[in-house]
């Protein structure tokens, strides 16, 4: 496959609302950017205007989302706006936030990429120099089922198998080889969920004090609670569209194909962590 060109928004971008975790509102400007940028966060209600790279170095582990930081300044949960960005070949872009997470939206990728689309995608003169896998390996959890196989390929193709045992989640399984058309039309749409079971800890914690089951699904003895699956696989895309957005924290998609199993960010992140340790060497000689 040959290299393309670097992507970044032709205009800036608004959307408005509020995060999952903490509730607060939020105003979200995704900006263009140079080549050569990368995804950018700016927490413009900061002193300074701090900028974070989405960029694995700057992870702080947490469970549940993504987390970064760099100094004291953060911002969380930013794994859907970041698969958006990377699912839409957009490289390069500003990321501004006037509060710790960006809005949720529906709890699926949908709104932001609706947004990036109705203000275009443009070319730039620099191609991508995405991250390579040369050597097969595996990332896993001693005494856990989840693991993440990793192997050569051209593009970035991602299996996810779902399977959450004796729960009304169905076993189930996706995969997609990541270009913009396939993002739009297989992935974009699916939504956060959680198990009814695990709302009320959650809640405890003073997490989800505004989540609604309008923007997460929420999954009862019953089935889906005041909602219903856009597609019988919705977990399934969702999990992966978490994938593409923990990956982009290699500096874009990385080329190669990645088979989760039951994954979560944690081992989305070992990947990446794993996968530029393995390309060190390589990149500082090229
Ligand atoms: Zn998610």
């Amino acid at each position: 496959m040959t290299a393309r060109r670097q992507r970044t928004l032709a205009r800036p971008v608004i959307i408005e609302g509020f995060g999952l975790f903490g509730g607060a509102d939020v105003t979200m400007t995704l900006l263009p950017a140079p080549a050569d940028t990368g995804l950018l966060f700016e927490r413009v209600d900061l002193p300074g205007r701090p900028q974070i790279p989405a960029r694995i170095h700057c992870l702080v582990p947490q469970p549940r989302r993504t987390i970064l930081a760099r100094g004291t300044a953060r911002v969380e949960m930013v794994e859907h706006v970041l698969a958006a960005l990377a699912g839409l070949w957009v490289d390069n872009c500003r990321i501004q936030l006037d509060a710790l997470e960006p809005p949720v939206g529906d709890g699926s990728a949908l709104e932001i990429v609706e947004a990036i689309l109705c203000g275009e995608i443009t070319l730039q003169a620099s191609e991508v120099r995405p991250a390579r896998v040369t050597t097969p390996f595996r990332v896993d959890q001693p005494g856990e089922r989840g693991a993440i196989d990793v192997s050569p390929g051209e593009g970035c193709t991602i299996q996810y198998d779902l399977d959450y045992g004796a729960t009304v989640i169905p076993a189930q399984s996706f995969t997609a080889l990541i270009t913009p058309e396939e993002f739009v039309r297989e992935i974009a749409f699916a939504r956060t969920f959680v198990l009814e079971s695990e709302v009320a800890l959650l809640r405890a914690r003073g997490f989800g004090q505004r989540a609604t089951p309008q923007n997460l699904l929420v999954f009862g003895p019953g089935g889906v609670v005041d909602n219903v699956l856009r597609a019988p696989d919705e977990c399934a895309r969702h999990k992966l569209l978490d994938c593409i957005g923990d990956f982009a924290l290699a500096g874009g998609l990385p080329r190669g194909r990645f088979h989760a199993v039951q994954s979560g960010h944690h081992l989305n992140h070992r990947v990446i962590q794993g996968l530029l340790g393995a390309l060190e060497p390589q990149l500082q000689s090229a």
